[in-house]
C-alpha cells in the first residue's frame, strides 16, 4: 500500500492517535472517489497482530465527516439510479475482474491487520467475490412481474427500485467478505453506499474503494467512512440514510436495530453466535475430527460460523477427542505470512480476553485437554498469540459454554442422546450456524427439521451459504427480518411498487364510488 494509490497518506499532527504515532501512515476516509483526512481530530491505532506492533493509524470520523460521506452518496444517487442496468453491470463485471486479478494483494492487506493466514484471507475474498458475481446478474433479480388484462383492459405490473443512500457497518473478522455480502447487490440495484468498516482492520475497505474507482464506478457511489461509535450513531440517525446493514456482536446489533428502526430506517443487524456441532455415534469420526479442527481453529476461531461447542453423543467423545488431539498436534500457529495454519488474535486486548476464558474454564472445573496458552508460535514474541485450546466435560453453566468467546477455544459437551443434544442447541440464545455429523439420513433430516438455527451443515462444518442463497441466523444472531445476499439481499436493497394501468381506448370508465373490484 502506498500513498500513490490514494488510500493511505502520511499522518498529520492533528489526526494521530497519539504523539508517538506521528510517523505512522493514516488510513483516511474515502469520499466522492478520493481519500479524505476528514475534519475530525481523533484517530485509532492499527496493529499487525503477528508482531504486536502499531503499523498505522485510522481516522475516526466526526459528525461532520458523517455528513460529508452521506452528502456525497446522496449527491451521486440520482444519476446512479438512472444509470441503465446494462451500464451498471458493465462496471460490476469490471470490478469483479479487478478483484479477481488483485485478490492476492487484498489478502495480504487483510493478514497484515487481522492476522488470519494468507490462504484463509484469500478464501474470504473469494467468498465475497461470489456475491459480486451474483450482483453481475442483477438484471434478472430486479425483474418485475406483468399481468395483462388483470381486470378488463387493465394491466398490473411490479417494479423494484433502489432505496437511496444505504449504510453498511462491518466487524473486524471479515474486513472484505462481510462488506461484500452487501455492497455488490446494493450498488447493482442502484443505491449509493457508505461503508463503515471496523477500525481494527480498516485498509481492506480503501483498497476495495480504489478498485471500484478503477472499474469506472462514478464518484460518490461507494464511500468509506472510518470510525467508531460516533460514526455509527451518525449513520443510524442521519435523515438521508435509508437503511443499515450491520454485522457484529449481539449487544451492538440489538442497539443498531433498535436505534436505526426508531429513526425510520430499514435495518438488518447480524449478531454473535455460539455454533454447535452435534456428532452422533454413527458418524465418520475422522471426517468429524477434521471438521471440528478446521471449524474450531480456522481463523483462530474468529468466525461467526466457527464451531465452539462440540456436542458428542453417547460413546463417541473419547475417540473423537483423541483424533482431535492428534490433528492439533500437527498444526503450526504463527505469522500468517509464513505458511502457518493458524494466526494470532486480532488485538492484545482480545487475546487477553480469550485467555481469561481459558483460565475461567479451568477454574469452573472443565477438563483442559489442550492448553493454547503454552503455544510456541512461529512468529514475533510480541504477537497476540493463543494456540488451539480444547476443553472436555464442559458444563452448560460454565462461561466457556454460555459466552461467545471468539477465539480458538473448543468445548466438548457430552450428552447421552440425540434428543438431549438437540434440546441443548435449541435452548441456546444464539441461532447462527450448526452442524450435525452422522451417516443416518433419517436422523439428519429430523435434525434439519427440528433445530432452531438459521444455517445448517449436514456433514459440513462451516455452512456459509453460497451467494445465491441468503446468509443469516435466528434468535439473537439476527435482528430484523431479512438475511444477507441472495434474493433476500435484493429485496432488502430495493422497494417494490405495483402499477395498475389502463390506456385509453374507445371504452370509458364510468362513475363508481365503490371500492375497486376486478371484472
Ligand atoms: P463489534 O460489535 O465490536 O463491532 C462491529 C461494528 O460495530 C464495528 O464497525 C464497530 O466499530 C462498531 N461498534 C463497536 N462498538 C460500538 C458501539 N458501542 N456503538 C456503535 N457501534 C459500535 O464486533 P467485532 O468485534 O468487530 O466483530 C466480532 C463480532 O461480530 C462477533 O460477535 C461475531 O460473532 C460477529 N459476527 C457476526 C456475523 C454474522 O453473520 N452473524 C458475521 C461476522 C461477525
Amino acid at each position: 500500500m502506498t500513498s500513490e494509490e490514494g488510500f493511505v497518506t502520511t499522518t498529520t499532527a492533528s489526526t494521530t492517535a497519539d504523539a508517538g504515532a506521528l510517523d505512522l501512515p493514516l488510513v483516511q476516509h474515502w469520499i466522492s472517489g478520493a481519500a479524505s483526512a476528514g475534519s475530525g481530530d481523533r484517530a485509532a491505532d492499527v496493529y499487525d497482530p503477528a508482531t504486536g506492533k502499531r503499523t498505522k493509524t485510522v481516522a475516526l470520523a466526526s459528525p461532520g465527516d458523517v455528513n460529508a460521506a452521506v452528502a456525497a452518496a446522496k449527491a451521486a444517487f440520482p444519476a446512479w439510479r438512472d444509470t441503465s442496468l446494462a451500464r451498471r453491470t458493465t462496471i460490476l463485471f469490471k470490478f469483479r475482474q479487478l478483484l479477481d486479478e488483485r485478490k492476492g494483494e487484498l489478502a495480504e492487506i487483510i493478514t497484515a491487520e487481522h492476522g488470519k493466514v494468507v490462504s484463509d484471507a484469500l478464501g474470504e475474498v473469494s467468498r465475497g467475490q461470489e456475491v459480486v458475481e451474483l450482483a453481475c446478474g442483477i438484471n434478472h433479480l430486479v425483474k418485475g412481474a406483468f399481468t395483462e388484462n388483470a381486470s378488463t383492459k387493465i394491466d398490473v405490473y411490479s417494479i423494484r427500485q433502489p432505496l437511496g443512500v444505504v449504510s453498511i457497518i462491518s466487524p473486524f473478522n471479515f474486513p472484505a467478505m462481510v462488506p461484500m455480502w452487501f455492497f455488490p447487490v446494493a450498488i447493482a440495484a442502484g443505491n449509493t453506499v457508505v461503508l463503515k468498516p471496523s477500525e481494527k482492520d480498516p485498509s481492506a475497505a480503501n483498497f476495495i474503494a480504489r478498485l471500484w474507482k478503477d472499474a469506472g464506478l462514478p464518484d460518490g457511489v461507494f464511500n468509506v467512512l472510518h470510525g467508531d461509535k460516533v460514526a455509527v450513531d451518525g449513520l443510524l440517525t442521519h435523515p438521508d440514510v435509508a437503511s443499515v446493514s450491520f454485522v457484529g456482536s449481539t449487544p451492538i446489533a440489538k442497539y443498531v436495530y433498535e436505534t436505526g428502526t426508531a429513526h425510520g430506517k430499514r435495518v438488518q443487524a447480524l449478531g454473535g453466535a455460539k455454533n454447535h456441532m452435534l456428532v452422533l455415534p454413527d458418524a465418520d469420526l475422522d471426517l468429524a475430527a477434521d471438521a471440528a479442527v478446521n471449524a474450531g481453529f480456522g481463523s483462530a476461531g474468529e468466525r461467526c460460523m466457527a464451531v465452539s461447542a462440540l456436542v458428542a453423543v453417547d460413546s463417541v467423545a473419547d475417540e473423537l477427542i483423541a483424533k482431535i488431539k492428534d490433528r492439533v498436534a500437527t498444526l503450526r500457529t504463527g505469522d500468517g505470512r509464513r505458511g502457518c495454519d493458524m494466526g494470532p488474535l486480532v488485538t492484545g486486548a482480545h487475546r487477553d480476553k480469550v485467555t481469561g476464558y481459558v483460565d475461567a474454564g479451568v477454574t469452573e472445573g472443565a477438563e483442559l485437554v489442550i492448553d493454547g496458552r503454552e503455544v510456541v508460535p512461529d512468529g514475533d514474541a510480541d504477537g497476540f498469540w493463543l494456540g488451539p485450546t480444547l476443553f472436555d466435560k464442559v458444563g452448560t453453566d460454565m462461561s466457556i459454554y454460555t459466552d461467545e468467546i471468539f477465539g480458538p477455544v473448543l468445548s466438548v459437551v457430552r450428552v447421552e442422546s440425540y434428543a438431549e443434544g438437540l434440546d441443548l442447541i435449541n435452548a441456546n440464545k444464539y441461532g447462527n450456524g450448526v452442524a450435525i455429523f452422522t451417516n443416518d439420513g433419517g436422523a439428519a433430516r429430523k435434525f434439519r427439521n427440528e433445530v432452531q438455527v438459521g444455517m445448517i451443515g449436514i456433514n459440513v462444518p462451516v455452512p456459509v451459504p453460497v451467494a445465491y442463497f441468503s446468509f443469516g441466523g435466528w434468535k439473537q444472531s439476527l435482528f430484523g427480518d431479512t438475511h444477507a445476499h441472495g434474493v433476500e439481499g435484493v429485496h432488502f436493497f430495493t422497494r417494490g411498487k405495483v402499477v395498475t394501468e389502463r390506456w385509453l381506448d374507445p371504452s370509458h370508465g364510468g362513475l363508481n364510488l365503490g371500492f375497486p373490484q376486478n371484472d
